[in-house]
């Protein structure tokens, strides 16, 4: 268990030896050269410096056993830095995990221990050239070796592709077909018959070496089998997902806020048309403010998906609830890192402002960890039993909840995100009584309104809980309550409106509703009540653009 205070002070020093060891010119140089920067890694690795892997290792194998919410604040902060680098960080826990939820007493000592004592680096090595969002067609074997009737070790022989540190582990997790199915294996760099390829000439997240790996009659013993049962590989990752979501969620956020955090201030240098863009509607109502919305909206369902995985709930209950995160959070990484650019203009194009290269980086969070696609087939999937097995209710009844909550804080934009629910239901009503799921298409499109209306209730819950005092005090805290309540004000509209109209679209579209019975189905999804609910939405956004500039304070003094 790690105190806000420790946690604090460990990321100050990341964040100071960042500062000192990694500037803009050398992060700049590092990603034209396309080079790992392994010195630095082992510095940030290393327990006699900053030791960043001991906070997130248990404490029973020699780490501080941070948790999810540990976790995303790590991520966030090394994502801040430079994502390449966070990813290197990430991918030996990505690498280990597999051993911390399946493996035996003894084989977490053994490796999570060298994690936290050596700085072992890990790599994680699941993907395979055509096994990527579809790890059921994995090809990679492990045949058992057998002496005196006894299995003694295995043989791997494949192909595995895209791994994160590839080229520079100490130690891989190499997930592969044994008699009894997939399995996870421990592999050590150097052992005979492995090999891994030049690293990958990338798009971004240079600074992180990913490269191919072949195994050819690599022999391990039979205790590098993780959890020494065999066919327990594709539950011991899905174990995970929650956490690991969660964490590539955290690099979303922290992307895209670091490439708004120098739109900002730059938009206040800026003197266009007589004035700093800063002062321009047109500008931050465009490029910033939506950006920010959707980055805290995310953030709130990231902290409650953190918060319930620290309360005890089953491994891989929060699954869903990790997908919704990672979708939502990198979805919005990406958008506000490409707004960065456009609110650079030219110098936003060029190498030396940065935001390019954010925006190159921030890029990979929505591919790996699963697709944003595969997200939306997940939570989609998930919640459409929810709503079978409640015959219909489920989001009604998570709607009225918010109508309560609306009682009690009428200005947190509970009413609106109660709307969006309310919509939600009723197009997922329409979808089964049309059978409209049989397409994929509105599968996948119902995944991403779920996330969306999910996301502005998450919102609403926090900005009231920010009002009461009662964040956990490890919750962010950039916005006070009154900013995070016209956030979530706005975002709730967004979300209604995404939901009924697009909701409406994709009904109409595959022949959910006759012409006849449109009227009915645009009232019962509450079309004019979120159209009348748009009102105040240019004063709220007027004054989160005060808040992100430092002008609300100053307005409120001069009205006093
Ligand atoms: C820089 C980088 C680092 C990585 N690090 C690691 C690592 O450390 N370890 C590891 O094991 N893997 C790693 N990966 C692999 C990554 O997880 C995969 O690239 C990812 O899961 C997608 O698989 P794929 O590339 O084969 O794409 P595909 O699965 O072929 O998908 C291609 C496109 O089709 C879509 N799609 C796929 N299936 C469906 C479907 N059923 N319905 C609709 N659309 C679909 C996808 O959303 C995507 O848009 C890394 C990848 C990169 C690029």
């Amino acid at each position: 268990m790690i105190t806000a205070k420790t946690l604090k002070l460990s990321l100050k020093s990341l964040r100071d030896f960042a500062k000192k060891q990694l500037p803009d010119e050398k992060l700049i140089e590092l990603d034209e050269k396309d080079e790992c920067p392994i010195d630095i890694v082992r510095q940030m690795c290393d327990p006699d410096k900053i030791g960043i892997q001991l906070l997130l290792v248990p404490e029973d194998c020699g780490g501080m056993g941070g948790g999810a919410f540990d976790n995303y604040l790590v991520c966030e902060e090394m994502a801040r830095i430079d994502l390449g680098i966070a990813t290197t960080v990430f991918a030996t826990f990505l690498g280990s995990d597999p051993i911390t939820v399946g493996a035996t007493p003894e084989q977490k000592k053994r490796w999570l221990g060298r994690i936290a004592e050596e700085g072992l680096i890990f790599a994680y090595g699941a993907t395979e050239p055509d096994a990527g969002s579809d790890l059921g067609a994995l090809r990679t074997t492990a045949d058992r070796v057998i002496e005196d009737g006894k299995i003694v070790g295995y043989k791997i022989n494949g192909a595995k592709q895209w791994i994160s540190n590839g080229g520079i582990a100490g130690a891989y997790t190499i997930l592969a077909n044994t008699p009894a199915g997939p399995s996870w294996f421990v592999v050590e760099a150097g052992a005979k018959g492995f090999a891994h390829d030049e690293p990958e000439d990338k798009h971004g997240i240079r600074l992180s070496n990913t490269a191919a790996l072949a195994l050819s009659d690599v022999y391990v013993d039979a205790d590098r089998l993780i959890g020494g049962v065999e066919g327990q590989g594709l539950l011991q990752a899905q174990a995970v997902f929650g956490y690991t979501r969660v964490m590539v969620a955290a690099f979303g956020l922290g992307a895209g806020w670091s490439a708004l955090d120098r739109a900002i201030p730059y938009s206040t240098k800026r003197i266009q048309a007589g004035a700093p863009l800063s002062e321009k509607q047109g500008y931050t109502h465009k490029l910033i403010v939506p950006n920010v919305v959707r980055l805290e909206a995310a953030r709130s369902y990231l902290e409650e998906t953190a918060e319930g995985l620290d309360s005890g709930k089953p491994t891989g209950s929060l699954n869903t609830e990790g997908a919704i995160a990672k979708y939502m959070a990198t979805e919005a990484g990406n958008a506000a890192a490409d707004a960065s650019i456009q609110a650079l203009g030219g110098y936003g194009y060029t190498h030396e402002y940065m935001v390019e290269k954010i925006k190159r980086d921030v890029r990979i969070t929505t591919i790996y960890e699963g697709t944003s696609e595969i997200m939306e087939m997940t939570i989609s999937r998930d919640r459409w039993q929810l709503h079978l097995k409640t015959r219909g209710q489920h989001y009604h009844d998570q709607a009225k909840k918010f109508e309560d909550l609306h009682a009690r804080h009428p200005n947190v934009g509970a009413d609106n995100a109660a709307l969006a629910l309310h919509a939600l239901a009723e197009v997922m009503e329409k979808s089964r009584i049309g059978r409209l799921t049989r397409y994929q298409h509105i599968l996948l499109r119902l995944g991403e309104l779920i996330a969306y209306a999910e996301c502005a209730g998450s919102l609403a819950r926090r900005a009231a809980l920010m009002a009461e005092n009662k964040l956990n005090e490890k919750a962010n805290r950039r916005f006070d309550a009154t900013a995070l309540a016209a956030l979530s004000r706005i975002f709730a509209r967004d979300a209604a409106l995404k939901v009924a109209e697009e909701g409406l679209r994709y009904v109409v579209g595959a022949g959910g509703v006759s012409d006849a019975e449109l009227p009915t189905f645009e009232a019962s999804i509450g079309l004019p009540a979120i159209h009348r609910a748009q009102a105040g939405l240019i004063s709220d956004m007027d004054y989160a653009a005060d808040v992100l500039y430092g002008r609300a304070a100053k307005r409120e003094l001069a009205a006093a």
